[in-house]
């Protein structure tokens, strides 16, 4: 006898970061990297992210659980670079590696330069100095009030305009995962957190405070090995990556929320870590965004001056915490995102769209139209020069690096 399967119900799945960012920084990368399952061209972005989160997590555990790490600021060579070589070797075995000359992968009494091109390992080159400050500025503020790590956040959500005859599901799941939850007695909080500073020094967080009878509150925290984003929109008017970040933020807490043992979320932070150390690359960026204005934290005396007179030179490179601040890039890598229920809201909705868009080029695909026609592309300097369909996107833009004839 014949049994009859029922057609199983799929419900497509998005991760938050993985999809739906990715998809909102260019639908066509996104394509070629994510829907064909192929690696990055660049996995450097991804070897810096990974190996931060993984610095921070074990630094937690350390802290938590042994009482000699109770103490800041932790000595670099004693106590972080043991870490770094930990979470680095767990990093190799998943195939993903440092670039040269901004972390050095040897361990001490290697007797040879390598790839650092001299001797006296370990070498404390750019990454390990941001480990190092992300450690000894916010791990000793944070690690106090963190509650839980790594939380899988997951919800369903109707698909806006629900076709039956070409959608694949009337529902989509919306995946994530946030770094940290913290939570905090707003009236018995621990003295002088510069965390919880920063929280009160936030007028509509204040708002949100007064409003609630409520004693005790979550944060959510998420780490990014990333230079803080420009704060405006791009040329066409459109929302960028600071935007995204945000509803990102605001979609972790109205799924967080969902929780029934969960507290009221009133805040997110996102620490932006590369602002810590920026590279070269940071400081030109910054430099331009001094200038036009498109940055929400700005440099002011001795700061502004020397961001407005700093010059780019390859081979003589000055240390970026010698032209910024400390209490400027500590500034710059702290964003606080206050969280209301009519900004969850307007966020979910957000990604209602990003996903309809999202189906329809897939939808485009499946009806058997060529790749480039059904997904856009769309041009950010900083995400082509490093995309493999540079050389034969459809963006005007991209021409820039189609092949040069002679
Ligand atoms: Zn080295």
């Amino acid at each position: 006898m014949l049994t009859v399967k029922s057609k199983p119900t799929i419900i497509p799945t998005y991760n938050l970061t993985g999809d739906l960012l990715s998809y909102l920084k260019c639908p066509l990368q996104y394509r070629y990297y994510n829907k064909a399952a192929l690696p990055p061209s660049k996995p450097v972005q991804l070897w810096f992210g990974e190996f931060i989160h993984g610095v921070m997590e074990e630094a937690y555990v350390r802290w938590k659980e042994d009482p000699r790490y109770k103490k800041f600021p932790w000595d670099w060579k004693n106590e972080i670079r043991e870490i770094e070589e930990m979470i680095n070797d767990r990093l190799n075995a998943r195939g993903l590696h440092a670039y040269k000359k901004v972390f050095c992968e040897y361990k001490e009494g290697f007797e040879h330069p390598g790839k650092c091109g001299k001797l006296g390992h370990p070498h404390k080159f750019l990454v390990s100095e941001r480990t190092d400050l992300a450690i000894n500025s916010w791990g000793q503020h944070l690690f106090p009030l963190i509650e839980e790590v790594e939380i899988d956040l997951k919800g369903t959500r109707e698909m806006i305009n629900y076709q039956k005859n070409s959608d694949r599901s009337k529902y989509y799941g919306i995946s994530g995962v946030a770094d940290v939850i913290s939570s905090i007695k707003i009236r018995d909080s621990p003295h002088g957190n510069l965390i919880i500073h920063y929280l009160h020094e936030n007028p509509e967080i204040q708002r949100i405070i007064d409003a609630t009878d409520q004693e005790e509150f979550e944060i959510l925290i998420d780490y990014k090995g990333s230079r803080r984003p420009s704060s405006t929109l791009d040329l066409e008017g459109k929302t960028t990556e600071w935007h995204h970040h945000e509803w990102q933020i605001l979609t972790y807490a109205g799924l967080r929320a969902q929780n029934k043992n969960a507290k009221p979320v009133i805040a997110g932070i996102i620490f932006y870590l590369n602002e810590l150390f920026p590279s070269n690359r940071d400081l030109l960026d910054f430099q331009v965004e001094v200038k036009n204005g498109s940055t929400d934290v700005l440099p002011t005396g001795r700061d502004l001056m020397n961001i407005n007179k700093w010059k780019h030179n390859r081979k003589k490179s000055q240390r970026s915490d010698n032209i910024l601040s400390g209490e400027l890039r500590s500034k710059r890598s702290i964003r606080i995102i206050p969280i209301t229920q009519e900004k969850i809201l307007e966020s979910f909705s957000h990604f209602d769209n990003v996903v309809k868009d999202i189906e329809k080029s897939v939808q485009s695909e499946i009806r058997g139209n060529i790749i480039p026609s059904c997904w856009d592309a769309r041009f950010i300097e900083k995400t082509c020069t490093a995309c493999d369909a540079k050389t034969f996107c459809p963006n005007k833009e991209c021409m820039r690096y189609s092949p040069q004839v002679p």
